[in-house]
């Protein structure tokens, strides 16, 4: 098998790439080994936990990978990615060009860029302020707490009143606790949606806002905004735990739209190993296919969560190319033994190019290009840029390309 790109990991970044390569006419395919970051999401992207986003490139260390793309070129692919999943289908709410906050499920506001539909934006703390809340719950489901969610609304001048619906047609689940996950309540959901918005609506009583758990609409993204139609008041979604149902269900959107603009996913596979010379990739081998040609590649394997990166006990590295990986010499100095300090393992991730073309041993591949979570000097936790990372520097790779 040939193609012009060889996309290894789909996730945020790889299927960010794909598209965006598809869509210039290029012939690619991805090699996706798993779950990824998606279906874990809270639903929110973000591109930098900043008031002014764009204005605090600077004072980011030169590793961090908004850095090597400079302030100016990260405005143009932050609006481009908005653009991107339009195409595709998915409505993101958001200003590309600044921050929001989104509800957290503590019923905190936490800084977010881009959000899926469900997920609401709110420019500031006031708009969260003073609101009568009815919060919704299905008996039996713990991964949602109605608590802390109205513990941290009622300090924000909230009032609320948590209730709970007793559905027949989630009887199976609750019979099997741990069969209670938003997945598998999401699969009931697909068809009972129409009962819980009926349900919500006559428990309404003097309450502006209603919340509800995010699990409406794994099969059909116009579940949520239906249900809105029906509640007469704001509905809420909030997260749950995971699996994130808003996570998988734009999964699913990303790769069908990669798909219908031609490219190939190769689901469940996973590349073993690459054959390598003079600076260039040759090929790669995968578990189900065997050997995949290509022009060029693209490292999209994510951090340690999705094994982009891994370590033994005394070098974190980069399984597939052995690449080379920014990190601090010695074990010790890997991470804080107090463990709300900064974590430095957390910002280890695979050196590039200012172009994000691939080094190994200080020599850039040049045909090679890493893009996410796999990148080094992210720090993507602290600095709540991950999804915003994964998206612009795969579109800057695909542009490179
Ligand atoms: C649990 C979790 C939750 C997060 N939630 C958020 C959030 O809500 N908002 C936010 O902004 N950021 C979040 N992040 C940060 C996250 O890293 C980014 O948002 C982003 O989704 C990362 O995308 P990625 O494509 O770089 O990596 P991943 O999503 O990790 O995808 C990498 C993919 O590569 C595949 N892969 C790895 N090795 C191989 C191989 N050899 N062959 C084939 N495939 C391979 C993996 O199976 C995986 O599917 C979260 C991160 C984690 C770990």
């Amino acid at each position: 098998m040939e193609f012009d790109v060889m996309i290894i990991g789909g996730g945020l970044a790889g299927l960010t790439a794909g598209l965006a390569l598809q869509e210039k006419g290029k012939r690619t395919a991805i090699v996706s080994a798993g779950q990824n970051a998606l279906h874990f999401s809270s639903g929110a992207f973000g591109l930098l936990d900043r008031e002014d986003p764009f204005g605090a490139v600077a004072e980011l260390d030169e590793d961090h990978p908004y850095a090597r793309i400079g302030a100016d070129s990260l405005r143009t692919f932050a609006e481009k990615a908005k653009g991107l999943f339009a195409r595709a289908g998915i409505e993101l709410n958001g200003n590309p060009l600044g921050n929001g906050f989104r509800l957290t499920p503590q019923g905190a506001l936490k800084r977010a860029w881009l959000t899926l539909p469900e997920v609401d934006l709110f420019p500031d703390e006031a708009a969260v302020k003073g609101h009568k809340v009815l919060i919704v719950n299905l008996l039996g489901y713990l991964d949602f707490n109605t608590s802390f969610l109205a513990l941290g609304l009622e300090k924000k001048g909230c009032t609320c009143r948590v209730e709970t619906l007793r559905l027949p047609e989630m009887e199976r689940l609750r019979q099997n606790p741990s069969e209670m996950r938003s997945v598998n309540i999401a699969r009931v959901m697909d068809n009972a949606w129409v009962k819980v918005a009926g349900e919500v609506k006559s428990l309404l009583k003097d309450e502006d806002w209603v919340i509800l758990p995010q699990v409406f609409g794994l099969r059909d993204a116009t579940v949520p905004s239906q249900i809105r139609e029906t509640v007469p008041a704001r509905v809420l979604f909030v997260g749950t735990m995971p699996p994130s149902v808003p996570g998988m269900r734009t999964q699913m959107q990303l790769k069908r739209a990669y798909e219908a603009l031609g490219g190939t996913f190769l689901m469940g596979d996973e590349v073993l190993s690459a054959e390598t010379g003079e600076a260039r990739v040759r090929s790669v081998e995968t578990r189900n296919i065997g050997r995949i040609g290509a022009k060029d590649f693209i490292l999209a394997t994510g951090s340690y969560f999705s094994k982009g990166i891994a370590s033994d006990m005394n070098h974190v590295y980069e399984p597939l190319f052995a690449a080379d990986v920014i990190q601090d010499e010695g074990r010790g100095s890997w991470y804080d033994p107090n463990f709300f300090n900064p974590q430095s393992f957390l910002s280890y991730g695979v050196a590039t190019t200012p172009g994000f073309k691939v080094l190994k041993e200080g020599v850039p591949f040049e045909n090679l290009y890493a893009a996410g979570s796999v990148l080094g000097g992210c720090r993507s936790l602290a600095l709540g840029c991950g999804a915003g990372v994964a998206l612009v520097t795969a579109l800057s790779v695909a542009e490179t390309i």
